[in-house]
């Protein structure tokens, strides 16, 4: 299969103010199309590095696609750069040159020189049409020490290379690839360590060498993306049909999403299918449980809402937890977050009841809490006929603590 390379020209990004974003939109539109990027450079407003840099993307990728450097100013040098790597000429195209004039034209300015070198073409390009700007594009399709490469130059400002690779560059790519197609599976995970998965899954997916696996991990989640290019979808769709199921026979339980939904989505479609509905209590997570059921568009159906019960006070006002208990455990114990979720589940009428109480850090220095570790958590969950308490210790910050506890509650609904 064609692989291609990608150069964002623009010393801006290589400090750390700016990000080269246009790599990511040109492969998304490479992958829809069955080609997979194999390398991405970052190269600075430098004519001989630019040039180099050219030259390394020719010898090792059949697409070399370069975003920036078509500007008007000394420091756009992509278009010189290009030809001296390809070893071809420019020349100055009077359409071109004609269509700069009227732009100027119509704003009442005159042309400085300079712009006219937006006008040089590479012998042997097509120039493709640049709606928002004033620098076309250029395709050059061509043979290079015996080798066929395509060569796209697309200007820097993204709103101008994204309707221009959209527009002129998809069907021109799609005409000019041999017809493959891209399947992809996506596996989600939560609360399982990366190496664990990894240990796991490596001996499956290593069979696989038609299919590329990536491993990503964060926000409390493990991901595992299955890609495979294949001259017909059938063809590429099975193989990684076949990887995912082998995974998912060896993990089981912990996949909570085979085709790539949220652990959110997960629970409330789980919570539909039973027909019950949900309340919480939240104490140290400060609504974010809820606040990430509720992102999900009609989630009223099957979570009814919440109550964040910072203080002991709160707890006892909004969800009847006896100030004596929460005096004698601490609000931070089994039996608050036992009382909590009986308590809320009770006060709304909801199916289940679910609480969060526990200490995102630092520790409490005074009163029932006083000596518990940062990171201890109790997660109530109520039912009509009973009410379990899961206690966890989860390391980390403030944020992560968080994080984590709403997590494990939402893996303890799905479970
Ligand atoms: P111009 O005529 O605007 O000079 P150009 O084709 O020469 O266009 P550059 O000068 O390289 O493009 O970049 C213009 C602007 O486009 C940059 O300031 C930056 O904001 C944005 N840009 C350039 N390259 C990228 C990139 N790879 N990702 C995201 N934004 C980019
Ligand atoms: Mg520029």
């Amino acid at each position: 299969p064609m692989i291609a390379e990608i150069i964002a020209v623009g010393s801006e990004m290589l400090t750390p103010h700016r990000q080269d974003t246009n790599s990511l939109y040109l492969t998304q539109g490479l992958n829809d199309l069955g080609v997979s990027v194999a390398f991405k450079t970052i190269v600075g407003d430098n004519r001989q590095h630019l040039v180099d840099a050219i030259r390394i993307a020719l010898r090792r990728a059949d697409i070399v696609l370069l975003s920036g450097g078509l500007g008007p100013t000394e420091d756009d040098l992509t278009r010189e750069c290009a030809a001296e790597a390809l070893g071809l000429e420019l020349h100055r195209e009077p359409s071109v040159l004609v269509e700069l004039q009227r732009r100027f034209i119509a704003r009442r300015m005159a042309m400085p020189p300079n712009n006219q070198r937006q006008a040089d073409v590479l012998d042997g390009a097509e120039l493709l049409t640049n709606k928002n700007g004033s620098a076309p594009g250029q395709w050059l399709d061509l043979s290079f020490e015996g080798h066929r490469k395509i060569v796209i130059l697309l200007p820097g400002p993204p709103k101008e290379l994204m309707p221009l690779f959209d527009d002129e560059c998809v069907p021109r790519l799609a005409l000019s690839l041999p017809r493959r197609s891209l399947a992809k599976r996506l596996l989600r995970m939560a609360l399982i360590p990366e190496s664990q998965v990894d240990a796991r899954t490596a001996p499956i997916y290593q069979q696989f060498s038609d299919v590329e696996t990536t491993i990503l991990a964060g926000s409390g989640e493990i991901q595992l993306h299955f890609l495979c290019s294949k001259p017909t979808m059938e063809e590429a769709q099975a193989r990684v049909d076949a990887v995912a199921e082998l995974v998912e026979q060896e993990m089981g339980d912990d996949i909570f999403s085979s085709h790539g939904e949220s652990l959110e989505e997960v629970v409330l479609l789980m919570l539909g299918l039973r027909g019950l509905t949900l309340s919480a209590a939240e104490s140290c997570t400060g609504g974010l449980f809820a606040e990430r059921l509720t992102r999900i568009p009609n989630s009223s159906r099957n979570f009814a809402g919440g109550v964040v019960v910072y203080t002991n006070a709160m707890k006892t006002v909004f969800a009847d937890v006896p100030a004596e208990l929460i005096a004698e455990k601490g609000a931070v114990s089994e039996e608050v977050a036992r009382a909590l979720a009986e308590g809320i589940r009770r006060r709304t009428g909801s199916s289940l009841g679910l609480s969060i109480t526990g200490i995102a850090g630092p520790p409490i220095t005074t009163g029932p809490d006083a000596g518990k570790p940062a990171g201890l958590v109790y997660i109530g969950l109520a039912d009509q006929d009973d009410t379990q308490v899961k206690r966890l210790e989860i390391a980390g910050d403030r944020d992560r603590v968080r994080l984590w506890a709403s997590e494990h509650a939402l893996e303890m609904l799905r479970r």
